[in-house]
């Protein structure tokens, strides 16, 4: 019979598994699989949502010109150079898509972000994957990784989904031995999360460097996952090549309106991510005190590597109502939630370490 035929590589790609909630047999459930913002949304962004529900027969404003002014005003940017998508993982795709020709090369960590060897693929590029030293980016060897045929790198600073960084003097030394011509990309999705002054902000390296671009999103510090705005930074010739790769409206009337009132609250928002911070450092040393490597981590979420165990791991903790992320083989990625879901994965990760 004959069938509708597609493109070969979707017959080996994964597609992306995203985190699931789950609810442990006396009705608990705490998702901490997504690295979302454990809050509420802000009165005042549930209240600019509302008034924006009554304009949505209409289009959105295609060019976000008012979103888009508010970034450029807060982080001292022209606005050309600011590039919007719904969500940062599909401006990494544009970024992908803007760069792809059969041939090009892409060179990124691993693990790191899961959506990167996906959207390579379907962007038609080779991925260039160099493994991590420990939990960290090696960019010595990602720096010998660059060929003629590297067109981009993607740094994800901090990393998702072990929470390590990249500091100023390695980011500094890898840039110096970046050809002009390869965009490096640094993914902050996480940005607001680190506390380590020795990581460099990515837009003073691009304020320095015409072949960077940051990565910024709403969806965690901003607590708008569900709304879908991110951005890109990056200067004129590389912001038009992304903006030129996007569909029409994709970022829809109702983000722009809580992404803007978003950045109005902005002292409310960073004042939610210090409790996360804190606690990051209460989960941290309970882990670290019931015998376990916790890698430091500069963002709302802590990595344990834990091989063969790592399936084992995930029921245990599903079975107490806490969904974590599962990265197999290597091990489970946990977000940082409210104090009470952080105990109950507290609990559920010292029962797993006394029944080994
Ligand atoms: N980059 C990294 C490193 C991430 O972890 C994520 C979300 N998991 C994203 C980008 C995408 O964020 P969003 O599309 O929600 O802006």
């Amino acid at each position: 019979m004959l069938m509708p035929r597609f493109r070969a590589i979707l017959d080996t790609m994964p597609g992306y598994r995203p985190g699931k909630a789950v609810v442990s047999p006396d009705g608990r459930s705490y998702k901490l699989s997504s690295n979302e913002s454990p809050y509420d949304p802000l009165p005042s962004v549930v209240e600019a949502i509302a008034a924006g529900a009554r304009e949505i027969h209409r289009y959105p404003d295609p060019a976000a010109v008012r979103l888009v002014r508010a970034l450029a005003d807060r982080y001292d940017v022209p606005a050309e150079h600011i590039a919007l998508g719904p969500g940062s993982v599909t401006v990494t795709q544009q970024l992908l898509e803007a760069v792809g020709e059969p041939g090009v090369e892409v060179v990124y960590a691993w693990r790191s972000f899961e959506a990167y060897p996906l959207l390579a693929d379907l962007a038609g590029v080779t991925s260039v994957r160099v493994p991590l030293t420990g939990e960290e980016h090696d960019l010595e060897a990602m720096a010998e990784a660059i060929t003629e045929r590297t067109r981009l790198v993607l740094v994800c600073n901090p990393n998702n989904p072990t929470g390590t960084v990249v500091r100023r003097a390695q980011l500094t030394a890898f840039l110096d031995r970046v050809p002009a011509d390869v965009l490096v990309v640094l993914d902050e999705a996480y940005r607001e999360y680190v506390r380590d002054d020795d990581v460099p902000d990515g837009l003073d390296l691009y304020r320095e460097r015409p072949n960077v671009a940051v990565l910024r999103t709403f969806s965690k510090a901003y607590g708008l996952a569900g709304l879908r705005v991110g951005y890109l930074i990056a200067h004129e010739e590389i912001a038009s090549a992304v903006r030129k790769v996007t569909i029409p409206f994709a970022v829809n009337h109702i983000a722009q309106v809580a992404a803007l009132a978003s950045l109005a609250a902005e002292s409310e928002l960073l004042e939610r991510v210090d409790r996360v911070v804190k606690e990051r450092t209460r989960v941290r040393e309970a882990l670290l005190a019931q015998g376990w490597e916790v890698p430091p981590s500069e963002a709302n979420f802590v990595w344990l590597r834990l091989g063969d165990r790592t399936a084992a791991f995930s029921e245990a903790c599903a079975a107490e109502g806490v969904a974590v992320r599962p990265f197999h083989p290597e091990g489970v990625r946990i977000s940082i939630g409210d104090p009470e879901a952080n105990d109950a994965f507290i609990a559920a990760a010292e029962a797993f370490r006394r029944s080994l």
